[in-house]
């Protein structure tokens, strides 16, 4: 058995950048933990819907409740930094958070963002990871990989970008990865928005032929021991 941790900024981040490779973990046996760093709603409850925001909250949970269940997540923990302003919190703060939640964790394999990524709090959570789990010498992990996150990872048009290196088949676990995004249906869209089920296919048959495969999802290796 394999200890896995995935971090994410958002609830639904772990089905789309993760998802087929979770399922395929728990199917193996793995323990998996999901730390979601925000609650995925806060800056549109500022912005939009003040009276219904504490519904809106409760539903964001349920959905990643179901999400965990379909996956076979052992168990998630979700922080409540600002979503889509976690640059207004300290990195300290964010990096201490990680630490404390995963304290006796032990994890072997970690998947989280892209510092990359346009989305400001993916890119912190990576960047938080990264030195949660720096090479000290009593380190656990072994192996951390990035994924990518349809409307974020390549919306990022910079020089330095999210670049697949590492692939996992997901052939057999492709449909647990879009029963997990539907946990989520209010936050997919039509296509050809990125954020849909045909664009999340799209890139799911694109990294699977990458590897000679159905479907696949991609990652970019940050650091590996053996
Ligand atoms: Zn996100």
């Amino acid at each position: 058995m394999t200890n896995v941790l995935v971090v994410v900024a958002h609830s639904d981040d772990e089905a789309l950048g993760c998802g087929g490779t979770i399922a395929k973990h728990s199917a193996n046996g793995d323990k998996v933990t999901l730390l979601v760093m925000t609650d995925g709603i806060s800056s549109r409850i500022a912005s939009h819907c003040v009276d219904g925001g504490s519904v809106d909250k409760n539903q964001r949970l349920s959905a990643l409740q179901k999400s965990c269940n379909v996956l076979g997540i052992s168990q998630f923990v979700q922080g409540d930094f600002p979503d889509n302003k976690m640059d207004s919190v300290e990195l300290l703060s964010i990096v201490q958070f990680i630490e404390e939640k995963t304290k006796n964790l032990n994890p072997e394999i970690i998947y989280t963002h892209s510092v990359d990524d346009l989305n400001i709090d993916h890119s912190l959570t990576a960047q938080a990871v990264l030195t949660a789990f720096r090479p000290l010498p009593q380190s656990s992990v072994k192996t951390i990989l990035s994924f990518e996150v349809l409307s974020s990872t390549e919306w990022q048009f910079s020089s330095s970008q999210f670049q697949a290196n590492w692939f996992i088949d997901i052939s057999d676990f492709y449909l647990k990865k879009v029963a997990s995004l539907q946990c989520y249906s209010e936050e997919l869209r039509e296509f050809p928005h990125p954020r849909s089920l045909i664009a999340v296919q799209a890139l799911a048959q694109l990294r699977g032929a990458t590897i000679g495969k159905c479907h696949a999802e991609g990652f970019q290796l940050l650091r590996h021991q053996s």
